[in-house]
């Protein structure tokens, strides 16, 4: 067993390759089997380390239920369709100069996304993950198409689907809707502060004079908002019935209508002092009360509203229904329509009111239009607050442009959430009690130490949440590269339709043309006639097919129909779906959904989640994330060297590791051909490096990320560094020489099983304890509990190394071949050795491999420890007896070791070696020396004095203890406890170097006499 990993990793994978060793591992019939599903990456870029982790641990599952006896065929897939590609693509082009078509962005698409995948396949599969490579799923294959078209039926079939105009999040750059799943959040967002002034009209004013008893003689309804740039499209102000409001005298002889429970924080945000306010006015008061729109010549009704707050703002909300989802609702329950005065590059359109025309803002971004908006209102006295005022808070931004989105109403595609199924139920419900019933089967799972439904279990609350909250999916993007919407408009009435027999039809089409197809002008991708709700049956031609492609989360959630559905050797449910945490609100979550309405139920049976990779300081630890990382830390030196004027100041105030006198000269080099920014960003690269993990496994070979995602809590969030991954390099090392100790005393003749033999006590406690250990990481795998499999091996290792392997070294290498003690320890070396590896195989399976390689034939060995069973246990008695044995000599060995310890002059190596491991010996008792000159514990003559119980217990092992123990001699007596050390009296055999009173004349001990009678060429003692 050699250790250079990194070079003989590929030639394990060439040799799986070449001997079919996944094939001949899913061909073996009679199993059961495991349907394990991979969610698709999406292909785009280099693997990073959530990658590693997320395919490491997948690997782990693969491997250790085909050990456990089952077949799991693992169809790797991809998600290639949208927006990433199709703005590189856009991008690329725009350079090229070339007219962006639909089909030919979708063509260069379709290269760019095939490219990836072939990029991504080489390096998960260099991580030694199993599955059908050369047959992966990709979302943009025909055939999953027109799966993704079939599940999109099933919605129709529900009556599920509609198309209607509601608020979306949008991001103007990327001109697109966005799913929930792609909406990302910034904490550090700034937004103006906005407290404006709706005037109440006359009558309204009067009433809210009668009841509150104010004697104002200008009424307000004051507002609270922090987008500006919505305030044209206001159509209401909402107040919560439940509440009390009141008329807060604001001076000037004006009165702010606002929530009792926020008048003092009102007073603060405006500047208002000694304010006093009026009595109590409740719901029914404001209910039917009109406000004038601020620089629109519309009114703003009072409309109540539930999810009015009381923690910030004033308790009276600007309702936009074209701009959030909740003033869309309050819009839709007053017949308010969903007003949204902005086009699809986040600019003011025509459809913009005459009074913000006016101010200028006609074509206007909305960012741009924040201040004017703001400055309008200060200038007519609209303004309650000093104008310039910001807040910083969480605000979503576009996962992939990090722009800030804008929520603003569309005409789109959307599943309906809360309208019947075909049996009542509506989708929501349907997903919550799917939800419930996984997490049921969790819990019976649990209390049989198993795993089911959702784990860990937080992530039953985490995806209930999500689906209780959501708002009505949205399943259309503007976009060319995914799967269009298979949707036409009739050209005469302008309807649209979207029915059963059009996508049979379609999904038909896109079967085998793929849904390229449905770009250009070929008639028979559509059925010869369709229906128009409004003009009945007529020809296709008369109808116009939908622009819009289906959101990429709607396909790559649909994909265990194209996929476990589809592959008669896969099936439904899926048995387990493993990703990232972040799944809950993306794939998991997709995957319910469709589930529900194409099955009633969820495609899978348990859900396992893992956390993210994060650096040593707990920060997203991705070649982007640190990128950004590094530009903020050159944006901080440039700053510095301006404002201080100095580097070693700069470098100092942003603690860079570039203060040392050598590396600020190296600066000053560097200054001399390059920029300041440029060497600014030379030292932030050097302070934060992101190393990629193709360079770690060229050095370490990619089994040391496998011994590292099988050590980690993968649960929660999974810290990375260089010293993470050494001291799981370390736990491996260790494990690791086991091996070759094991191995080493194997080579040779092949060993007996250990059934054929008879055990020596010894020798059945290690396999007592390597049944214990088999059975325990069964379970373990079964519960997908890696971590603890990879620590019961490091501990099963370190505790037969401690004594055992030490202990039987002596006659594995000195006693004559046919020694019954020689003849145990190698049978029970080998099942160890063999048991071992299958066990650690799905971990470590290059290690394992080797190892099998290595290991003498044995009855039934399989060309590779991949296809071996899962290890049998040796049927053995009196395990208790033995392990209450092994526990008193270790007490004997201890005290026997803090005896010598002092006396012997080459105790120093092991000295420190049982300081390492932590057990300090050293025990109260009384310890005799005579004749200290002793040069190693084999010249030592013990005397152990110990009460007789212990004595009878450390019969069980059956053998001299001096043996075991590597003294020279050892008696045991009873009394009190007690050490005494002579000089072992007799001489040393020259090959064991043992004392023993039977050295002839030779040199030779009696059975090393022998042995060399046996084996003339003799084995070498160690
Ligand atoms: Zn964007
Ligand atoms: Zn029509
Ligand atoms: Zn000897």
């Amino acid at each position: 067993m050699r250790a250079d990993l990194a070079r003989r990793e590929p030639f394990w994978l060439a040799r799986w390759k070449e001997t079919g060793l996944y094939t001949r591992m899913l061909a073996r019939e009679g199993r059961p089997r495991f349907v394990f599903h991979d969610g698709p990456p999406y292909a785009n870029g280099h693997m990073h380390y959530g990658h590693i982790l997320n395919n490491a641990l997948k690997d782990f599952v693969t491997r250790s239920q085909t050990a456990l006896g089952k077949t799991v065929k693992f169809v790797p897939g991809w998600d290639c369709h949208g927006l990433p590609i199709e703005l590189n693509v856009e991008r690329a082009m725009q350079r090229e100069g070339l007219e962006p078509t639909p089909s030919l962005v979708r063509s260069r698409c379709r290269e760019e996304a095939l490219r990836w995948v072939d990029v991504q396949r080489t390096e998960r599969a260099r991580l030694g993950v199993l599955g059908t490579w050369d047959q992966p799923y990709l979302t943009m294959d025909p055939s999953y198409e027109a799966a993704v078209i079939q599940a999109l039926r099933a919605f129709v079939s529900h009556g599920l689907v509609y198309r209607g105009r509601k608020p979306v999040q949008w991001c103007w750059h990327c001109r697109t809707a966005l799913a929930e799943a792609e909406v990302e959040y910034a904490d550090d967002h700034v937004s103006p502060s906005v407290y404006v002034k709706f005037p109440l009209d006359d009558a309204s004013a009067k009433a809210v004079r009668q009841a509150s008893g104010s004697t104002a003689s200008r009424l307000v309804a004051l507002i609270w908002t922090t987008t500006p740039w919505t305030l044209p499209a206001n159509l209401a102000v909402a107040y919560h019935p439940g509440r009390a409001y009141t008329v807060l005298e604001a001076g000037a002889d004006e009165g702010w209508l606002v929530a009792r429970a926020l008048v003092d924080a009102v007073c603060a945000a405006t500047g208002i002092a000694n304010a006093r306010t009026s009595i109590d006015l409740s719901g029914a008061v404001l209910s039917g009360l009109m406000a004038r729109h601020p620089f629109e010549d519309r009114a703003a009704p009072l409309l109540p509203a539930d999810y009015v707050e009381m923690d910030t703002g004033t308790g009276l909300v600007h309702t936009a229904p074209g701009h959030g989802r909740d003033d869309y609702k309050t819009g839709q329950a007053n017949g308010l329509e969903a007003y949204a005065p902005i086009d699809d590059d986040g600019r003011y359109d025509g459809t913009l009111g005459a009074g913000a025309v006016a101010m200028g803002l006609g074509g206007m971004d909305v960012w741009d239009a924040n201040p004017v908006v703001e400055r309008a209102l200060s200038d007519r006295g609209l303004l309650a607050n000093a104008p310039g005022r910001t807040v910083t808070h969480k605000y979503p931004i576009c996962w992939r442009c990090k722009h800030p989105l804008i929520t603003r109403a569309t005409v789109q595609w959307f599943i309906a959430l809360d309208e019947g199924m075909k049996d009542g139920r509506t989708l929501r419900a349907a997903a919550l009690a799917e939800i419930d019933r996984l997490a049921d089967d969790g819990d019976r799972a649990t209390a049989n130490g198993q795993a089911a439904g959702w784990v860990p279990a937080w992530g039953r609350g985490r995806i209930r949440g999500m689906i209780e909250a959501r708002p009505d999916w949205c399943i259309s993007r503007q976009r060319a590269w995914g799967v269009p919407i298979p949707a036409v408009h009739c050209s005469t009435c302008g309807k649209s339709v979207i029915t059963e027999a059009l996508l049979d039809h379609v999904a038909g089409v896109f079967a085998v043309r793929g849904a390229d197809a449905w770009y250009g002008d070929d008639p028979t991708v559509l059925p010869e006639t369709i229906v128009c709700p409004a003009c009945g049956e007529r020809p296709s031609k008369d109808f116009t097919r939908d622009d819009g492609i289906i959101d990429v989360w709607f396909e790559s959630g649909s994909s265990f129909l194209a996929v476990a559905g589809r592959d008669p050797e896969l099936g439904l449910p899926v048995d387990l779906y493993l990703e990232g945490s972040d799944q809950h609100r993306g794939w998991f979550h997709a995957s319910l959904l469709v589930g529900c309405a194409v099955r009633g139920q969820a495609p899978f049976r348990t859900v396992v989640t893992h956390g993210f990779v994060c650096d040593e300081h707990g920060r997203a630890y991705s070649k982007s994330d640190v990128r950004r990382r590094q530009e903020a830390r050159r944006d901080a030196i440039v700053d510095a060297v301006k404002s201080s004027g100095g580097w070693p100041q700069a470098l100092r105030a942003v603690e860079s590791a570039w203060t040392a006198p050598d590396k600020l000269a190296e600066v000053q080099k560097l200054l001399r051909t390059k920029s300041v920014d440029d060497v600014a960003m030379t030292v932030a690269q050097a302070d934060l490096p992101y190393i990629p993990p193709e360079d770690v496994i060229r050095e370490l070979g990619a089994e040391m990320f496998r011994a590292w995602a099988a050590s980690v809590d993968f649960e929660s969030d999974v810290p990375y560094s260089r010293k993470h991954l050494d001291q799981a390099v370390e736990a491996y090392r260790k494990l690791r020489n086991t091996f070759r100790f094991l191995l080493g005393a194997l080579r040779g003749d092949p060993a007996p099983e250990p059934t054929d033999v008879a055990l020596e006590a010894l020798d059945r406690w290690a396999l007592a304890r390597l049944g214990q250990l088999q059975s325990a990481c069964r379970s373990h795998y079964d519960r997908y509990a890696f971590r603890a499999v990879s620590a019961a091996l490091l501990d099963y290792a370190q505790e037969i190394s401690s004594l055992y392997l030490d202990a039987s070294k002596d006659w594995l290498y000195n006693d004559p071949g046919a020694s019954p003690r020689r003849t145990s320890a190698r049978a029970a070396f080998q099942h160890i050795a063999r048991s071992l590896a299958v066990i650690a195989a799905p971990i470590l399976p290059f290690t394992a491999e080797d190892v099998w390689d290595h290991l003498p034939g044995f009855a039934g060995k399989s060309d590779s420890v991949h296809l071996a069973p899962w290890p049998a246990e040796v049927p053995l008695e009196d395990v208790a007896g033995l392990t209450l044995a092994m526990q008193r000599l270790r007490g004997v060995r201890d005290k026997v070791n803090a005896a010598l310890e002092p006396l012997v002059g080459a105790w120093g190596v092991e000295k420190q070696a049982a300081k390492k491991a932590g057990r300090e010996p050293g025990s109260g008792d009384k310890v005799f020396a005579e004749d200290v000159r002793i040069d190693h514990a084999r010249d030592a003559s013990v005397t152990l004095t110990l009460p007789a119980a212990e004595i009878t217990e450390l019969g069980t092992l059956g053998q001299k203890l001096e043996e075991i123990l590597g003294v020279g001699a050892l008696s045991v007596v009873a009394g009190d406890s007690a050490v005494i050390v002579r000089r072992a009296p007799s001489v040393a055999c020259d090959r064991c170097w043992r004392r023993r009173r039977d050295v002839g004349s030779l040199g030779l001990c009696a059975r090393c006499d022998e042995a060399v009678r046996v084996h003339p060429s003799g084995q070498v003692g160690t």
